[in-house]
């Protein structure tokens, strides 16, 4: 027997009805690529969305069809994300941080037919534009009065090009499991893979990360999406802010620590996330100004593992609640939150940084286990660490045109390529990358967990953690180190500090001082380069 309720098919659009129905006033503000804020609402939005719309159906391009974007998080980013999807289009985002050969490779992959680049990076796209023989028309996201001088053939003015159509336009309505979006991994080995979401699983995605648990999402917040909606589908924010009609302020390009916080006073911010390098750089500057935090209730940091030193100078110094987040551009990408449980409610103090260190729970919809490499499921205390595997419907069931499929296996599990282990309520904690994991004398040492209580000392501004080659144990660990401006420790200084921190036999076996580590366009660090870099070091003695 079947259910006898509506069939209403789960399609993002209608995210933004809702919000333009139920929440039309609430500001959406951005710091325009051109300079200014900018201030609009939900109700405007959605009707410049179905211009775009309107005007992409205009020039030809309809259901299947790739649309990419290169830009910072502003309210035209979103009216143009809503305007491709709205026709079953697919908005395909652009990390500019990739090297050139790499976005030249996945536009190609991707076959994009249209772009919507923002003025800071038309000169990276005119020096790529003749080797994408797919793309069609370059939409500058700015005005006639800010439109730069291209070579691009092609290239209209957001603002002239929309304004030759009107609002008077219907969304499209297709199959809910209809593609609406794609983002490429950011590929640390091989070319990247192309990460397909469609619609239902963005509704459904945006739904589970809205809850109290997770996000915790409503009309009464403001949230600051620093995170760039190139990143990871954005976490989520273009579908989860408007569907609880929480009012949204973008950074647009200025992501230093002074314009940030300009941004999240001016607006009174209640709610930001980002990876662990913005945070950084805004405490720092929160440091030297003075400068308080006195809105913003919640920060959300992902990406990265979360350094203990951040939670603790938002918390105690700013009064501002730390969670800390997991997940992954193929899970949409939310799978974790750290948000306390009434079992872990009475922990104060170092007991309770030691909880907010682990990436935290799922929420319905993502179902997770760990298991050795024979794939037998193991045991959730706390302490046993194997592969982490995910599955739920907003979870890739495989990558674009095939590629990746080692990473699932028949049940539908997906192999995260992280190491963690699960503790009896439920909380999941990284240990590592499976490939960055070093095994010594055949044992796991974690290296996220010495570079997070290496960063602790206060000489160090950055730590990373590689396996050397050593001739009885395997590998051991070489602690890397990028100092402070101005300071100087010795090896002796920061080995003191993490001794009695973690097990003897975790210990580092050297440390090595160097000017800068190398990081990935999303901001990892890149292990891979760096073992490269120390490929012919050896230990002392060894
Ligand atoms: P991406 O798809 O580029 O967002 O990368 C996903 C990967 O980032 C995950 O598989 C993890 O290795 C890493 N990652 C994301 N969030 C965290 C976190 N809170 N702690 C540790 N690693 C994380």
């Amino acid at each position: 027997m079947l259910g006898l309720m509506q069939e209403w098919p789960l399609l993002c659009h209608k995210i933004l009805d809702h919000a333009a129905l139920f929440h039309g006033g609430r500001a959406v503000v951005s710091r325009s690529v051109e300079g200014p804020i900018h201030r609009t609402d939900y109700r405007a939005i959605r009707g410049r969305a179905l211009q775009v719309a309107k005007r992409l159906e205009k020039d030809g391009i309809g259901l299947g069809d790739r649309v990419a974007t290169m830009a910072w998080n502003t309210g035209r980013h979103l009216e143009a994300w809503y305007g491709i999807l709205g026709i079953g289009a697919v908005y395909h985002t652009l990390n500019p941080r990739l090297f050139s050969e790499q976005i030249i490779w996945i536009m190609n992959d991707a076959e994009d037919r249209f772009l919507f680049v923002d003025l800071t990076f038309v000169g990276l796209i005119e020096a790529i534009a003749d080797k994408v023989p797919s793309l069609e028309k370059v939409i500058i996201l700015t005005d006639r009065d800010h439109m730069p001088q291209t070579t691009l053939a092609n290239a209209v003015a957001f603002e002239d090009w929309i304004a030759e159509t009107d609002q008077d336009f219907a969304w499209k309505e297709f199959d809910e499991r209809t593609a609406a979006g794609m983002c490429y991994t950011s590929g640390t080995t091989g070319n990247p893979k192309g990460v397909v979401y469609s619609h239902r699983s963005n509704v459904l995605h945006a739904m589970a990360s809205v809850q109290p648990d997770m996000l915790n999402l409503s009309s009464r917040d403001r949230m600051m999406p620093v995170v760039p909606l190139f990143h990871a589908n954005g976490w989520s924010t273009a579908f989860s802010c408007p569907m609880v009609g929480c009012g949204m302020v973008m950074p647009g390009a200025g992501m230093d620590g002074a314009s940030i916080h300009q941004l999240l006073s001016e607006e009174r911010v209640t709610v930001t996330a980002a990876v662990p390098t913005v945070w950084l750089m805004l405490l720092q500057h929160l440091e030297k100004t003075g400068d308080t935090l006195p809105d913003l209730e919640r920060v959300i940091i992902g990406g990265s593992a979360c350094p203990r030193s951040i939670t603790q100078a938002f918390q105690e110094t700013y009064g501002v609640e730390v969670i800390h987040a997991w997940g992954m551009t193929e899970m949409s990408p939310l799978g974790s939150m750290c948000t306390i449980k009434p079992e872990y409610q009475d922990l104060s103090g170092e007991a309770k940084l030691d909880l907010q260190a682990k990436q935290g729970h799922p929420p319905f919809t993502v179902e997770m286990k760990v298991t050795n490499d024979e794939n037998e499921d193991l045991p959730w205390d706390g302490k046993t660490f194997g592969r982490l595997k995910v599955r739920g419907p907003a979870i890739s069931a495989s990558y674009y045109k095939g590629r990746g499929s080692e990473q699932f296996d028949g049940e539908d599990w997906f192999d995260t390529g992280d190491v963690a282990h699960i503790d009896p309520h439920g909380y999941m904690e990284i240990t590592d990358r499976a490939k960055d994991v070093i095994k010594s004398g055949g044992e796991w040492i974690s290296t996220i967990e010495l570079e997070n209580l290496a960063v602790g000392h206060e000489d160090v501004a950055e730590a990373a953690v590689i396996g050397i080659h050593h001739p009885k144990w395997d590998e051991r660990p070489l602690l890397v180190i990028v100092c402070k401006e101005g300071c100087n420790p010795s090896k002796d200084a920061i080995l003191d500090f993490l001794r009695g921190k973690v097990a003897k036999w975790w210990m580092p076996d050297d440390v090595a001082f160097v000017d800068e580590i190398p990081h990935t366009a999303t901001g990892k660090i890149q292990k891979m380069d760096l073992r490269e870099q120390f490929k012919d070091y050896s230990f002392p003695g060894t």
